[in-house]
C-alpha cells in the first residue's frame, strides 16, 4: 500500500520552444498532503489490471499506472516470470485533470512499489529516469517535497522542504483542463516573445535558481512566497475558465499569503498563515460561492512524494 501525493506548481515559467517539440520551463514544484491510495498486489493472472471506482480515470491501457507498470515488465521480463502478474487498485481522492499531477503520482507510485514487490533494487534516481518516460512531471512525483524542475519539467534540484505551510485548494468538479490544450493555445497566443538561443535558455534558468522565489523557500518566508506565486498558464486559462479567474478573486480577498492556478489548471490554491486561516477561508469561500459542485480541500504542504504504508 503506498501514498502518492498531489502536487502544485508554487512558479511555472513558459521560456521557450524545445527541439524535441515540448515547451522549455522552469517550474517549482511542491508537493501537499492531498493523496491517492495505490494498492499494489503481486498476483498469478499473468496480467497488469487496474481497478479505480473513479468514473474519469480509464481502466485499460491508457491509464498512467499501468503504463508504469508495463514499463517495468518491458525493463525487468525475468522479474515478470517470477510474479506474473500485478493487480493496481487505485483509490482516487485527488482531483482528476486538474493540473496537481494526479496521474503522474500514481504512475510515480506504481514504480516505486513494484521496485520493493519484485526486490528489484532501483536507487531513487534509477527510478526518476524510467519515470520521465512516462511523463514530464513523474519524476518529481518520484523524489517528493520541494524542487526546481527545468527542462520539461524531467530536470529536478532540491530544494529544502517547506512543512507547516497551509493551503486551500479549489477545484469545479464540473471543468477539467487538458494539459495539452493549455500549452499549445499559450505557443499559439504567446509563442512569438519564447528565448530562442540556447545560451539565454539557460541563462533564464539560472537566473530563476538564484532569484527571489529560491531566496523565500531556502528562507521559509510564507508571506513571501505568496507574493511571489507565479503562473504564465493563468494568462490563456482564466480567461477561458471565468469560475476558474472568480475562485481566484475570492481567495485573494479573503486575505491569504498569495493565491494561483496550479499547472495547467483548473484547480487554484491560496497560501494561509495557518491551519486556523486555511479553515476560515473555506467556510468564507462556501458562502461566497455556494456551489456543491466546487469542491476545497485544506492540506498542509507535503515533504513526501510517495509514502510506502506498508
Ligand atoms: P498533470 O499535472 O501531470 O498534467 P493533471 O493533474 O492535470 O496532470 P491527471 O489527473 O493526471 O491530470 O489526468 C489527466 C488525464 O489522464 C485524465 O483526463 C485521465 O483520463 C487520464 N488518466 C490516466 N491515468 C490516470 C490516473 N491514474 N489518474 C488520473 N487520471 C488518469
Amino acid at each position: 500500500m503506498l501514498k502518492a501525493f498531489a502536487k502544485i506548481n508554487l512558479y511555472l515559467e513558459i521560456i521557450g520552444d524545445r527541439p524535441d517539440g515540448y515547451h522549455e520551463l522552469v517550474m517549482i514544484l511542491q508537493n501537499i498532503d492531498l493523496a491517492d491510495q495505490i494498492d499494489l498486489l503481486a498476483s498469478s493472472h499473468d496480467d497488469i489490471r487496474v481497478y479505480c471506482d473513479h468514473p474519469e480515470v480509464p481502466l485499460d491501457k491508457s491509464n498512467i499506472a499501468y503504463r508504469a507498470a508495463k514499463l517495468m515488465v518491458t525493463e525487468f521480463p525475468d522479474a515478470f516470470v517470477k510474479y506474473p502478474g500485478v493487480d493496481i487498485t487505485i483509490h482516487k481522492r485527488i482531483p482528476v485533470a486538474a493540473g496537481l499531477a494526479g496521474g503522474s503520482t500514481n504512475a510515480a507510485a506504481v514504480l516505486v512499489g513494484i521496485n520493493l514487490l519484485w526486490n528489484l533494487g532501483l536507487t531513487q534516481s534509477e527510478l526518476e529516469e524510467l519515470g520521465a518516460t512516462l511523463g514530464s512531471d513523474v519524476p518529481f512525483c518520484v523524489a517528493g517535497g520541494t524542487a526546481i524542475a527545468t527542462g520539461r519539467g524531467e530536470q529536478l534540484s532540491p530544494l529544502p522542504s517547506l512543512e507547516n505551510i497551509y493551503i486551500i485548494l479549489g477545484k469545479y468538479r464540473s471543468l477539467a483542463v487538458s494539459t495539452a490544450w493549455a500549452y499549445k493555445t499559450y505557443r499559439q497566443q504567446f509563442g512569438s516573445s519564447y528565448i530562442r538561443d540556447t545560451n539565454s535558455l539557460a541563462t533564464r534558468a539560472a537566473a530563476v535558481h538564484s532569484g527571489p522565489m529560491v531566496k523565500a523557500i531556502l528562507h521559509k518566508d510564507a508571506m513571501e512566497i505568496g507574493h511571489l506565486l507565479y503562473n504564465d498558464l493563468e494568462r490563456v486559462v482564466l480567461p477561458e475558465y471565468p469560475q476558474v479567474l472568480q475562485l481566484r478573486e475570492v481567495f485573494a480577498n479573503a486575505g491569504v499569503l498569495g493565491t494561483m492556478m496550479s499547472g495547467s489548471g483548473p484547480s487554484v490554491f491560496a497560501l494561509c498563515e495557518s491551519k486556523e486561516q486555511a479553515e476560515q477561508v473555506k467556510l468564507d469561500v462556501r458562502k461566497t460561492i455556494p456551489d456543491n459542485d466546487l469542491e476545497l480541500f485544506v492540506a498542509p504542504m507535503s515533504t513526501h512524494g510517495i509514502q510506502v504504508i506498508s
